[in-house]
């Protein structure tokens, strides 16, 4: 089988389970696991930030980064198609108890002059805008990466207006090495940053959370109300280590794949528009003779597993556990279709 389903399908490299098999532990709740230490130390040191939490899920690392930031009854700017307002199952309002002004953005990002006009101004009938909250890659969005110039002038929309700038980065990585970014960059310009590391950098659990000591102190306190205080979580923050020291400058080669794919799949009737395939997404509109769902099942007695996102839609997604080989394999059967 070759999965396309999405980048959080990838299961642990020999590699990766021989040094989480390895990993010093200690009960992290109390501070106390030295694996955990270290990878919150090595990420907060590559994005020139002062402290990391790592938490069990990027949902998680977002919404208490939205808590931390916000007040009940305050305002989040943030894109439509946001993995924050879509599919966190309304934990905004759950979890910190405000609401979401959705910005009609392109391909998933919005731009300075959105968030200007987008800010309520100080009148009590209106909630207070607080927080910005910018996604990149992202991923409703086709995979698509904002120009670093436009977070920038986003950035100082948010300090004329005293807002706090959030990055649901869950593919940030994606973004820096098709971009050929600074990670530090990043740090001097959000308040707080989410990764994922159960994405492509391939391992089995886990996000962190960025910020100043304060934001992390305090996002600590959050993580424990929320449930997410773990024990001897140095097993799952050693794969994290692995992931960030090894898996990163790879992803060059998701998106080679993910281009070419998407090339033979252009050359097909069945495929009618595709969204521009900058990093490792590939979403396209099924036309003709098929349905996007009869496209998956077709593909599925291939051994090739994509998913049908909308009726129209398929999105495939490229990772670390599909080889050149496999890619090859799928352009065969894309040929033969
Ligand atoms: C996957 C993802 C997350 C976090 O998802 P979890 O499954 O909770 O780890 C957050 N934002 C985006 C854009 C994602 O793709």
């Amino acid at each position: 089988m070759t999965d396309y389903r999405s980048d959080t399908f990838t299961k642990p490299s020999q590699a990766m389970l021989e040094t989480m098999f390895r990993a010093d532990v200690g009960d992290d709740v109390f501070g106390e696991d030295p694996t955990v230490n270290k990878l919150e130390t090595l990420a907060a040191e590559t994005f020139g930030m002062e402290a990391a939490l790592f938490c069990p899920s990027g949902t998680m690392t977002n919404q208490i980064a939205i808590k931390c930031h916000t007040q009940p009854g305050d305002e989040v700017v943030c894109d439509k198609l946001s993995h924050v307002y879509i599919y966190e199952g309304g934990g905004i309002a759950f979890n910190s108890g405000c609401q979401v002004k959705p910005i009609e953005g392109d391909r998933g990002r919005i731009n300075a002059e959105q968030v200007r006009s987008a800010i309520n101004p100080d009148d009590l009938h209106k909630p207070v805008t607080r927080l910005v909250s910018l996604e990149n890659t992202a991923n409703r969005g086709g995979g698509s990466c904002y120009q670093f110039d436009d977070i920038k002038n986003i950035r100082g929309v948010c300090v004329d207006n005293n807002l706090a700038l959030h990055l649901d980065g869950a593919r940030v990585f994606n973004a820096i090495v098709e971009m050929k970014e600074n990670p530090k960059d990043y740090g001097t310009t959000f308040d707080s940053i989410s990764v994922c590391l159960s994405k492509g950098l391939g391992a089995p659990v886990g996000s962190v959370l960025l910020g100043k000591k304060d934001f992390i102190r305090k996002a600590r306190r959050v993580r424990k109300v929320f449930g997410g205080g773990m024990r001897q979580a140095g097993y799952l923050a050693a794969a994290g280590i692995f992931a960030l020291q090894n898996n990163i400058e790879r992803l060059v080669i998701d998106h080679q794949h993910a281009k070419k794919i998407a090339e033979a799949l252009l050359k097909k009737p069945f495929t009618g528009k595709m969204m521009p395939v900058e990093t490792n997404i590939i979403i396209f509109e099924v036309i003709g003779n098929y349905t996007a769902k009869g496209l998956a099942e077709v593909l599925r007695k291939h051994d090739i597993l994509v998913m049908a996102i909308s009726e129209t839609q398929v999105r495939m997604v490229l990772h670390l556990d599909v080889t050149e080989r496999m890619v090859e394999e799928t352009i065969k059967v894309i040929g033969i279709l």
